[in-house]
């Protein structure tokens, strides 16, 4: 064989590749149109029946000489690089994501309008104990113009032994208290038969770290029209995060706001690690509020200051802790709890370090 046949080989095999690239791109468009068009109707996007149809159509046409094996393989590798094209499209498409809806979503709660760019509080103790323990604090919190007051009734806690909260008493007390001193309440609800009873005395549904993937619960509050505070979860990613409030939002409840509260590493100096680059990630990929909670995050007192200062300075639009009257004795969380003076003295330094006072 010449030189000039070889070369001749080669361009035509060149323009065949060509033409494949050119078939692969055409069949890759109409298989985002499927997927557009079985995004409409709520359908998977991977069909394994399809697929097995698709494959022995070729087969039954494939007159060699590749084995029929050989061309099974090659067709999948194109099937699944369609499928990736389609759950690319689907990621793009998540309602909380900022290129479903570029402006902020401003989440209100008692007049507190959470992510319109000025920072937000919620304290509150770990717990509620009792009466005066909660008017305690929220005293407190009235005493500095806040409108949100936190409390765990229900409380999931790692040992069955360990205080389990007080149930619906507990947001009773607590919306007791926050109708006397104007306050809106956030408290946990771990059990989506809990919800329904607990809307006459909650403002905002937590739903805590242990239950970000308990998607009955995400379903539960996402049908119900209050405003969820989003916890992030101790392992999860920032895509399973939002995949989790996304149970929410697809269910028509927009009122998210996401907390990351530290996540699980393998540092020993602090409850959790803060993953403070958490904040402008979520902040950038959604439209939603981002707060930080300190307290869980850190598990130490004596850095809930500066951790808080960060949190606000990379963008967070507000902050949770954990006060206590005296939280020596908590019932649980007591190692990390401020006291009354330390709120003071810790508000009035966040409120100081930030350019804008408030
Ligand atoms: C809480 O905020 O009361 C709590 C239990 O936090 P987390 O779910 O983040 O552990
Ligand atoms: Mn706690």
């Amino acid at each position: 064989m010449s030189n000039q046949e070889l070369d001749q080989l080669r361009n035509s095999v060149d323009e065949m590749n060509l033409k494949l690239l050119e078939l692969i791109s055409e069949r890759a468009k109409l298989v985002q149109e499927i997927g557009r068009v079985k995004e409409k109707q709520g359908s998977y996007r991977y069909d394994p029946v399809r697929e097995r149809g698709m494959l022995n159509l070729i087969k039954e046409n494939n007159e060699g000489p590749f084995e029929n094996s050989t061309v099974e393989h090659i067709f999948k590798e194109i099937f699944k690089a369609g499928l990736e094209l389609q759950e690319d499209d689907h990621r793009k498409a998540l309602l909380v994501s900022r290129k479903k809806k570029q402006e902020d979503t401003i989440v209100n709660i008692n007049g507190d309008t959470i992510g319109d760019g000025k920072p937000h509080f919620i304290f509150g103790p770990c717990a509620v104990e009792s009466y005066e323990q909660v008017a305690e604090v929220a005293k407190a919190v009235k005493g500095k113009g806040l409108k949100l007051l936190r409390g765990g009734a229900f409380k999931p806690r790692t040992s069955p032994y360990d205080f389990q909260g007080l149930g619906l008493e507990g947001l009773k007390i607590l919306k007791k208290v926050a109708d006397e001193y104007d306050l809106a309440v956030v408290s946990e609800i771990v059990n989506p038969a809990d919800i329904e009873p607990a809307l006459d005395y909650l403002d905002v549904i937590q739903i805590g770290a242990r239950n970000m993937q308990n998607f009955e619960l995400l379903k539960a509050a996402g049908a119900v029209k209050k405003p969820v505070l989003l916890k992030r979860g101790l392992s999860a990613t920032l895509e399973e995060f939002m995949n989790a409030a996304e149970y929410i939002i697809s269910q028509g409840n927009e009122n998210i706001i996401l907390c990351e509260r530290g996540i699980r590493t393998y540092e020993k100096a602090t409850r959790n690690t803060l993953d403070i680059s958490a904040v402008p990630i979520l902040k950038q990929e959604t439209h939603l509020p981002v707060f930080v909670d300190v307290t869980h995050s850190t598990g130490r007192r004596d850095i809930l200051l500066p951790a808080a200062k960060a949190a606000l300075a990379i963008g967070a639009d507000g902050v949770m802790a954990e006060v206590h009257p005296d939280p020596a004795v908590a019932l649980s969380d007591s190692a990390q709890q401020m006291d009354i003076d330390q709120f003071d003295h810790f508000y009035k330094e966040l409120l100081n370090s930030l350019p804008v006072h408030v």
